[in-house]
């Protein structure tokens, strides 16, 4: 079964919460208001898929796990 590798450029990220909010429990911001994957692996969801797209500074990168290949966000 596929699953998703899921990262966060915490250089990029400016702290909106938009993935938090999008998909509970799958984000975290730390001390410095950065987000980042609760688990940086994950089966697919369709939550974490639209966090991915929210994010106004496209900061979430979706990838296979296997094959590398980004997740159409569409
Ligand atoms: S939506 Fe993007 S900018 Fe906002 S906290 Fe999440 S990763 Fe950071």
């Amino acid at each position: 079964m596929t699953r998703w590798a899921v990262a966060v450029d915490k250089n990029t990220c400016i702290g909106s919460a938009v993935c938090v909010g999008t998909a509970p429990g799958r984000f975290a911001l730390d001390e410095r208001q950065r987000s980042g994957p609760v688990t940086a692996e994950i089966d697919p969801d369709e939550a974490v898929r639209d966090a991915a797209a929210s994010c106004p500074v496209e900061a979430i990168s979706l990838v296979d796990a296997d094959t590398g290949e980004p997740v159409d966000l569409d």
